[in-house]
């Protein structure tokens, strides 16, 4: 640990943080994932602001009772005193270097801030195969990289784990007799990585990708060069942008058929959407639910002819058409109303329900990628049968792929056969 670090007990509480002029306090655990994350960040800051603003590390578990008097309830938890005076934003959870610099500039003067950033020193770091995306695709990749002792390193925007890491249960990975919930799975296959050999740089922005030249800076102050490059960053729900949406993912709002289908036995579902994915899930839902209602925003369904058969001969099946969400209600634990819009004659009306299923299409996480990647007529990334790209040495796997079927076990095929096909390559 950095000498500008330093490491106390709620007794020196007072005097090391409170009587002191700039201090940045970290609460964090052990077996804690985001405090690995954070503690190199918060390492590398305090050679840089270490001689304007005190760095204290405070063990939660050990001093619980100052930990729940500042409020502090989770690990790892950033927190900014300015004079004895909690000042800036609470930080919790995957905390972006960005955010961090943000608060710190908070305690010291402009023109300090900016000199401080001006001598900050960018460094460079070479290895084998350089992953973006940590959900299951890329640990599989990472995993067999490692074995194959390759220096291996994954980049994630966020914690590792991917969409899984948010699932509730996952029914339908392979060698669990019983269900194991997503953020389990995701844990054991990053630790998995971790034991391997994989180096992680989790939570982290990216500053500028360059696919041709195989390299990426990340943070704005470390660029990672690499021989392969496999891009992993899967996809996101399209969302409709409708008021309670994000609010309540995972509290009645659902993107995902196949995982959350089954919670509803017995209850009425609104599914958003009329195209393929909408009527194939809300057939797929009418084996639990007892009731599904479609709202859709056209006066007819896009899916497929015979999806479409189907859906309206399902006596479970009800449609309102010409209509759009325009928010989504919360009275009791889960979503039970969804106030809807009639796009005839924009007048509102409320449908009592007990869980909504969102299906707006999903969008490839590319955002960060320039235009030289060839995507298929869906914006997914084009890969051949070892899931290489159009750029030489760069590789694409997981739901970022094109692909007909996006799942766990179809990602981690794909970070397999990536990895195989890089350490062939690299021998
Ligand atoms: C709610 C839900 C439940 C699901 N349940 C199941 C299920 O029960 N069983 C099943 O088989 N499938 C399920 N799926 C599908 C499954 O989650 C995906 O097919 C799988 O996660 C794809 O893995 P991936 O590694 O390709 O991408 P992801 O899991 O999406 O992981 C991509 C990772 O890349 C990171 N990232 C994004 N952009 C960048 C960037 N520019 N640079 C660096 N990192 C980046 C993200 O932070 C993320 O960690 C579910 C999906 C959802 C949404």
């Amino acid at each position: 640990m950095s000498e500008k670090i330093k490491n106390i007990t709620s007794k020196e509480f007072e005097e090391e943080v409170l009587k002191s002029g700039n201090v940045v306090v970290d609460f964090y655990s052990t077996e804690c994932p985001p405090c690995e994350a954070l503690a190199s960040k918060f390492e590398s800051l305090s050679e840089v602001y270490g001689e304007d603003i005190k760095f204290i590390k405070i063990f939660r578990q050990e001093n619980k009772e100052l930990a729940v008097s500042l409020g502090v309830s989770g690990s790892p938890t950033l927190l900014f005193f300015k004079n004895g005076e909690m000042v800036g934003q609470r930080l919790s959870g995957g905390i972006k270097r960005a955010d961090i610099v943000k608060n710190l500039e908070l305690l010291i003067s402009k023109e300090r801030a900016e000199t401080l950033k001006n001598s900050l020193k960018k460094s460079e770091t070479n290895c084998d195969v350089l992953i973006l995306g940590g959900g299951p695709a890329g640990l599989t990749s990472g995993i067999y990289s490692a074995q194959a002792k390759l220096n291996t390193i994954i980049v994630d925007k966020d914690l590792p784990g991917g969409q899984v890491k948010v699932t509730h249960m996952v029914w339908n990975y392979p060698g669990y007799e019983e269900p194991i919930s997503g953020y389990m799975l995701m844990h054991n296959m990053t630790e998995q990585a971790k034991a391997t050999g994989v180096n992680f740089r989790s939570a982290v922005d990216i500053t500028w990708i360059d696919l041709v030249n195989k390299s990426v800076e990340i943070d704005g102050v470390e660029t990672i060069r690499a021989k392969k490059i496999i891009i992993a960053t899967g996809s996101s729900p399209r969302k409709l942008g409708v008021k309670g949406e994000l609010e309540y993912k995972g509290q009645g709002i659902s993107y995902c058929a196949t995982c959350d289908a089954k919670f509803y036995e017995g209850k009425h579902v609104v599914v958003i959407g009329g195209g393929n994915s909408a009527i194939e899930e809300a057939l797929f839902i009418t084996k639990f639910a007892s009731k599904v209602t479609i709202v859709h925003q056209f006066d007819k369904l896009q899916a497929n002819k015979v999806a479409q058969e189907k859906a309206f001969a399902n006596p479970k099946i009800e449609f309102i058409f010409e209509h759009e969400p325009r928010e989504f209600v919360k009275n009791g634990s889960v979503v039970n109303e969804v106030l809807v819009e009639d796009l005839r004659t924009h007048e509102y009306k409320t449908i009592n329900c007990d869980g909504v299923f969102i299906f707006a299409g999903m969008m490839p996480n590319l955002d960060d990628f320039d235009n030289r990647l060839t995507l298929d007529k869906w914006g997914y990334v084009n890969v051949d049968a070892n899931m290489k790209t159009n750029i030489d040495d760069v590789f694409a796997i997981g739901d970022v792929a094109g692909k007909q079927f996006r799942q766990i076990t179809t990602a981690v095929a794909d970070g397999t056969v990536a990895a195989i096909t890089i350490s062939k390559e690299l021998e």
